[in-house]
């Protein structure tokens, strides 16, 4: 049997990661604390056992001793995983990197103070964060107490990329096993020899796939097709219209923002960290998809697989407007960010209601965000849920692939025990 305490527990990502890990016939509760309502909710609606909706920095050592006396006299082990909250450590630019300092640390180093007091420690532990967390003050700390209190730890780096995933997602985690007066429960050697091929020395530049595994396209994650619609829009369903208002790019951005955006194409074998800003910001934060036939008549592909634009979109915008718009199979992308004028909206309004679908530069959707991370079909979100939120969430999650993998390591000795 297996207690899981899943702190921070957001939307799941990590006891669906553990849940994969272990056969079926090895019983897996779970406990699990977070402080957001959104993610709570998205919780409650996923899985049977509540979360608790609870702030970590107050909670006490009764609210962290899970079960302990439920297994006295039977064998049986207790995870805790953990993903703290990464902003005190990010590297992006406008991140404060506060590290032990921040606020948002302060629950961190709670657990970390009650850890050494309880009486029954976990057994298993397995922590992530962004891959500045190594080597950070916080890690220190998290170190020194897990040395000291007799814990077996391996620090690695790994990406869903690396396990074939068609999507980069490099985080650090820490895999833990108690071994003082647990006699036969040391690391087996090939499970270190894995984690050693990913400790931080070697793993830093690595994306590509290790041995046995093989890089797959973004195809087989995705749900729309818009490579179908080349018809004007106006003349698709009106479904197609509503997917279309939803998730693809105005081209104003596109045409403001061109240069630097991140496309990909259904057969691309890689994309980028979704972030909870997808979408709200577009650069940075994720990649886009180009469906149709338009990728491969405006951009080209660099030799680690990136798609860039050839030529300015900006020059076919100075074309006459009309000829623009009767060309339904053509970018539109001719708005000047400067030109903000009725007028010019009105033809930007005219041009993007003739542009086919499969013209278009799209935003990938919550669902196919979550493919992407590994999660299964089975988990969904409620109706009520917005896609900006399910974005953030998402964005805040982990590699369902990542957890796994590294959980089936981590809990061989659980494994084995059945
Ligand atoms: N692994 C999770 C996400 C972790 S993101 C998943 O799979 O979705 C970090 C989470 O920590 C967020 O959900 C956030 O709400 C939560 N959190 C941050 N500070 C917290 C605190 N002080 N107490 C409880 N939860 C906290």
């Amino acid at each position: 049997m297996l207690q899981h305490l899943e702190l921070y527990s957001g939307i799941g990502g990590m006891r669906i990661g553990v849940r994969a890990a272990l056969p079926p016939n090895i019983q897996h509760t779970v406990c699990s604390i977070d402080i957001n309502r959104t993610a709570n909710h998205v919780y409650n609606y996923n899985f049977e056992d509540c979360a608790r909706s609870k702030s970590i920095e107050h909670c006490t050592l009764r609210d962290i001793d899970i079960g302990q006396q439920r297994w006295q006299g039977e064998q049986a082990f207790l995870l805790w995983t953990l993903s703290p909250p990464c902003q005190p450590y990010t590297t992006t630019s406008n991140s404060k990197q506060q590290d032990i300092q921040d606020d948002r640390a302060s629950s961190f180093s709670h657990l970390l103070r009650l850890l050494p007091q309880m009486p029954c420690p976990p057994t298993h532990l397995l922590l992530e964060n962004v891959p500045a967390f190594y080597g950070s003050r916080s890690y220190q700390h998290w170190r020194k107490v897990l040395l000291d209190l007799g814990y077996h730890m391996f620090d690695v780096a790994l990406c869903p990329s690396q396990l074939g995933m068609p999507h980069r997602r490099p985080r650090h985690y820490t895999l833990a096993r108690l071994l003082r007066n647990r006699p036969g429960s040391e690391f087996s050697a090939a499970a270190i020899e894995k984690l050693q091929q990913l400790s931080h020395a070697t793993a830093g530049a690595q994306h590509g796939c290790m041995a046995g595994f093989q890089a797959q396209q973004l195809q087989q994650y995705l749900v729309l097709n818009w490579s179908q619609y080349s018809q004007p829009l106006q003349h698709c369903d009106p479904e197609v219209q509503q997917q279309v208002q939803r998730y693809a790019l105005p081209t104003d951005r596109v045409a403001r923002y061109y240069k630097v955006l991140d496309i990909v194409t259904p057969q691309s074998k890689q994309s980028n960290c979704f972030t909870k800003g997808y979408q709200k910001s577009i650069l940075g934060c994720g990649s886009y998809l180009m469906e149709g036939a338009a990728a491969q008549q405006l951009c080209e592909q660099d030799s680690r697989g990136r798609w860039h634009f050839t030529q300015d979109p900006y020059q076919q915008s100075s074309a006459d407007e009309s000829s623009a718009t009767n060309n339904s199979n053509q970018l539109a992308m001719e708005l000047p960010a400067s030109c903000e004028n009725a007028a010019v909206e009105a033809g930007r309004h005219r041009l993007e209601c003739q542009q086919a679908p499969a013209m278009r530069i799209r935003a990938f959707t919550p669902r196919e965000v979550a493919n992407l991370q590994g999660f299964p079909a089975s988990f969904s979100f409620p109706a009520d849920v917005t896609d900006r939120q399910a974005y953030a969430l998402l964005g805040n999650s982990v590699s369902i692939d990542a957890v796994t993998y590294l959980a089936k390591l981590l809990l061989e000795d659980v494994i084995a025990s059945v």
